[in-house]
């Protein structure tokens, strides 16, 4: 999804003739890196994910880190997963809503909400009971 985002250096290249900075911080080019990678808005939303999510990795290395961990279960880690696309969905709204109304929102209610949002879906279309590990998991978020 993040990979298709029309940002301002892909509408420059579609030929808009567009300023090229970011509209939320003012500071840099407007890419798909920035905006999820780089922005510091984007860096400290993922720094509060980590945290309450009890892991450490850059949000880049996600793929390579999902491999190599063998300590979570199948469950935490699709949670894990589904809370990153949700917090990339959520940095890309929160981005037209600062251009269309001037607000941006807290980053730990951001990240409280994807938290809160994600527990309910999983837990929701998960059929099995939760492991004991799983449960003492979800209740330490
Ligand atoms: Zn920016």
């Amino acid at each position: 999804m993040h990979k298709c985002l029309p940002t301002r250096d892909r509408l420059i290249r579609m030929g808009f003739s567009i300023d090229p900075v970011c509209p939320t911080c003012c500071q840099a080019p407007e890419t798909r890196s920035h905006l999820i990678y780089e922005r510091a808005y984007a860096i400290k939303c993922f720094k509060l994910l980590h945290s309450r999510l009890h892991i450490r990795f850059r949000v880049q290395d996600l793929v390579h880190w999902f491999s190599t961990v063998r300590r979570l279960t199948k469950l935490q880690k699709r949670f894990i997963s589904a809370c990153h696309v949700a917090l990339i969905y959520w940095l890309w709204r929160i981005r037209n809503e600062a251009r269309m109304n001037a607000v941006v929102r807290r980053s730990e209610v951001l990240v409280l909400q994807v938290l809160h949002d994600i527990k309910a879906r999983v837990l929701a279309l998960n059929n099995a009971p939760l492991l004991p590990r799983d449960q003492a998991w979800f209740q330490n978020l």
